[in-house]
């Protein structure tokens, strides 16, 4: 058996603090299913002491992932170690990451601390977080650019106060792929308990050399690697975890390590990511990108024809891109539904059965070929997880290069069960649409961002639209599919008011508790 490389994933941590990337509570939970599904071994679910959406994250990854580690971000202070550790309460493999900077630059700049107060307070955090679990990660923040005399003393020193895994991370993206493998060596050599901990490795993209920088710390003894689906991130995003897998596995014959990861969830993983954030990843990305296995050249596609191994490394399979097979029609029945379901990886109860074999069946009307594309907007889409309280009655629009863009829209409001209807003009029919939403719902959303994207194929294909609006200078995403761009941009935008609403509502009753508690 060869030995193994942990495969550390912070899409929920690192990740989500990428622009754009946020992810409510429901989002983090699915995404955090589809990491355990995926095989990696640690999910860092977020930094509990930052916020309480941060810290019900943690806890209810803890609760629903019982698989992998589960980590929890905390700097080096009492405060937030004691907080990430009660995030961790229910975990089944919890463990406390604590961080401080080693870098003469972040002492300086950030800290204001000596080297011998940082040595201490990276001490006395271990310390504390061992009292609490045996697992305990210490991560030298900014490690590239510190002294590496300094760095080893670090490091010993935490080892000696029990930490399991040293990661020594890369966090400005400063590195190259010929002197980080020469600190993880020094590492090695020159810190003598270093046996009994982990070396860890945290690499950013900001160079474009995350993944180059963390296999060449990996041939140099690295034993945990850190990283993101899609490779999202702060800045120019972490090392990607898929490119990462592959390299190791296409390249066994110089990376010789196992890794956990089941690579035919990798594609699902990128799209489950994608469609929870509506950030997608650009054509060309290893991996995961549309045109990742495509061979277009003529002279190309005849050598693949023939032979596959001709111009492919790794097949699409492998990392579980399927062709696109037709999977059901018209006729198909709910019971042949759950069990496509069930085939692409998804549990879904009989309520949310019920609820997609609607949406099934309407779009079978509508579309002569039904693909796991479909299935999974489906899934994705009309499955809320947001009550709505607002939901879309009727939409019409008129539009065209002579005509004034109008909109005629009836929502419903689920909780008098009253409907209304509006209409409005503007500047083409999708802004006309959301002037009547607007008008419907009293509330004035500022749009942000608008993308259309069709998911399958053919003139006949399911679009999807995702919006980022802003109600009372608070972001929401919102998105939906249809085969009708105006009515799945009405319903993306009323995703995002009805997430609006969801999170005031949450805030009153916060605020009551919080008048009740302090009433008592
Ligand atoms: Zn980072």
């Amino acid at each position: 058996m060869s030995e193994r490389v942990s495969i550390f994933d912070t899409t929920l941590r690192d990740g989500e603090q990428s622009p754009g990337c946020s992810m409510n509570l429901d989002e983090k939970l699915r995404m955090a299913r589809q990491l355990d599904a995926l095989g990696v071994d640690i999910i860092e679910a977020g930094f509990p002491i930052a916020s309480d959406d941060d810290f019900a994250a943690v806890r209810e990854v803890a609760r629903s992932c019982r698989r992998p580690v589960i980590a929890a971000l905390c700097r080096t202070t009492p405060e937030d170690i004691e907080r990430a550790w009660e995030a961790l309460a229910e975990a089944a493999r919890p463990r406390i990451h604590t961080f401080v900077a080693t870098s003469d630059i972040h002492l300086q700049h950030k800290l204001q601390k000596s080297r011998e107060e940082v040595l201490e307070m990276s001490c006395q955090a271990v310390r504390r977080a061992r009292s609490f679990t045996e697992d305990v990660e210490f991560s030298a923040e900014d490690a590239t650019r510190s002294d590496l005399d300094y760095l080893c003393r670090v490091i010993t020193a935490v080892i000696d106060e029990g930490a399991t895994v040293v990661n020594i991370p890369d966090t400005v993206g400063y590195t190259i792929p010929s002197e980080y493998p020469h600190i993880i060596r020094t590492l090695r050599e020159r810190v003598p308990n270093i046996d009994r901990a982990v070396i860890s490795v945290h690499c950013h993209n900001d160079l474009g050399l995350g993944v180059a920088n963390t296999l060449a710390a990996i041939v140099a003894g690295a034993r945990q690697v850190e990283c993101t689906i899609n490779g999202i991130g702060e800045r120019a995003g972490n090392a990607s975890l898929e490119e990462i897998v592959m390299a190791m596995r296409v390249r066994k014959d110089l990376i010789p390590f196992e890794t956990g990861i089941i690579s035919e969830e990798i594609y699902r993983s990128s799209q489950t990511l994608s469609n929870i954030t509506g950030v997608h990843v650009q054509p060309n990305k290893a991996i995961v990108g549309k045109n990742a296995f495509a061979h277009e050249a003529g002279i190309h596609q005849h050598g693949v024809l023939k032979n596959r191994l001709t111009y492919e490394i790794m097949t699409p399979e492998s990392v579980g891109v399927k062709t696109n097979s037709l999977v059901l029609g018209k006729h198909s029945g709910r019971h042949a539904l759950n069990k496509k379901y069930e085939e692409m990886g998804y549990q879904i109860s009989r309520a949310e059965l019920d609820k997609a074999y609607k949406l099934f069946t309407k779009l079978a009307d509508q579309k002569k070929e039904v693909f796991e594309e479909d299935l999974l907007a489906i899934l994705q889409d009309g499955i809320a997880h947001i009550p709505e309280h607002f939901k879309l009655r009727a939409v019409q629009a008129t539009a065209g290069t002579a005509v004034l863009a109008t909109a005629l829209v009836t929502l419903a409001n689920t909780e008098t069960e009253e409907s209304t209807t509006q209409t409005s003009a503007g500047d083409g029919p999708v802004n006309a649409v959301y002037e009547a939403i607007d008008k419907l719902t009293g509330l004035k959303g500022n749009l942000l961002d608008y993308t259309v994207r069709a998911i399958t194929h053919g003139t006949d294909a399911v679009g999807e639209v995702f919006v980022h609006v802003e109600f009372d200078g608070v972001s929401y995403t919102g998105k939906a599919a249809s085969t009708d761009i105006v009515d799945a941009s009405a319903r993306a935008y009323l995703n995002a008011v009805n997430k609006a609403l969801y999170a005031k509502a949450r805030k009153q009753i916060a605020n009551n508790e919080q008048v009740l508690a302090d009433a008592m």
